[in-house]
């Protein structure tokens, strides 16, 4: 059987949700085009805190961990079920790691359903969230990745949602198609250490547009899921999409073992995001 790929999904704003971009697109085309998962596992940068979880209900809820944004935004479900049994084997995979399995506290978050809800938009497919530790440093991240690759000849697709640049304090909303030099050179300095050593992405720290690309880590950290995904299986990570937005967003996405041609896709046409509403807090 074959590994299911695994996914680093730049996403963006909340409003991806709804509109219907070059980058939504691509999403859309990856779901279309790999093999479909028996469960997902999302790494989201938005289930961020002192522990590391899984979430273990029978069926999670959509939570709206945003405010400023349309009312449709706070409408909109993601009713995928859970698979609690699946929760439970994964805290017995990574032993001695230690994840505890949340039964009533989180579910999906925008991290997640706005990704799945093009990717999956029937919502059909189990999901789990894994929280990211917040207490822990960065290499804790890796190893965790490495212990959960097994995941994949099991057919669960990991998907991290984060972004690799995401500086809200430098983000210009009016300008959707801007891209800030520091962020480009940074998000290529990524892709190109995922190119070649996945295994060494902290080397990225000592990038001078670092500190400038990733005020906060939480965005970033999901990209280390699949670094430590990638090192695990010996392989490189490839670019699947590559873009920017409002300047000091990255909206590039990475696969591991995502064997898709989504050049030849029409609907994965670089065409960038656009309706993006002025209150741009918690992306
Ligand atoms: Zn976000």
């Amino acid at each position: 059987m074959p590994k299911t790929p695994a996914l680093f999904i730049g996403h963006g704003s909340p409003m991806n949700t709804l509109e219907q971009n070059g980058y939504t697109e691509a999403w859309r085309a990856f779901g279309r085009h790999l093999p479909r998962p028996r469960a997902l596992l999302v790494v989201s940068a938005h289930w961020y805190f002192g522990a590391t979880a899984i979430t273990a209900m029978p069926q999670p809820r959509t939570i709206h961990d945003f405010y400023g944004f349309p009312q449709a935004l706070f409408d909109f479900e993601y009713p995928a079920p859970g698979d609690s049994d699946l929760a439970r084997e994964i805290t017995e995979l990574v032993k001695p790691q230690w994840i505890g399995l949340d039964r009533d506290q989180w579910g999906l978050d925008h991290g997640t359903w706005s990704v799945l809800a093009h990717m999956y938009p029937d919502a059909d497919i189990p999901v789990l969230q894994l929280s990211i530790n917040a207490l822990r440093p960065l290499d804790y991240h890796l190893q965790l990745a490495a212990s959960l690759a097994p995941l994949r000849e099991q057919g669960v697709m990991i998907v991290a949602s984060g972004n690799v640049v995401h500086n809200l304090r430098e983000l210009q909303w009016k300008q959707p198609d801007l891209a800030y030099d520091w962020a480009e050179r940074f998000d290529d300095a990524v892709a190109e250490q995922l190119s070649q050593a996945p295994a060494d992405i902290l080397r990225v720290l000592d990038h001078p547009d670092y500190r400038l690309a990733v005020p906060t880590p939480d965005h970033f950290i999901p990209l280390l899921y699949l670094a430590g995904l990638a090192a695990a299986d010996g392989k490189a990570l490839e670019p699947l999409v590559r873009g920017h937005a409002m300047g000091s967003i990255s909206m590039s996405c990475f696969g591991l073992g995502a064997d898709i041609e989504l050049r030849k896709d029409p609907g994965c046409a670089a065409k960038l995001p656009t309706g993006v509403p002025p209150d741009q807090t918690n992306m």
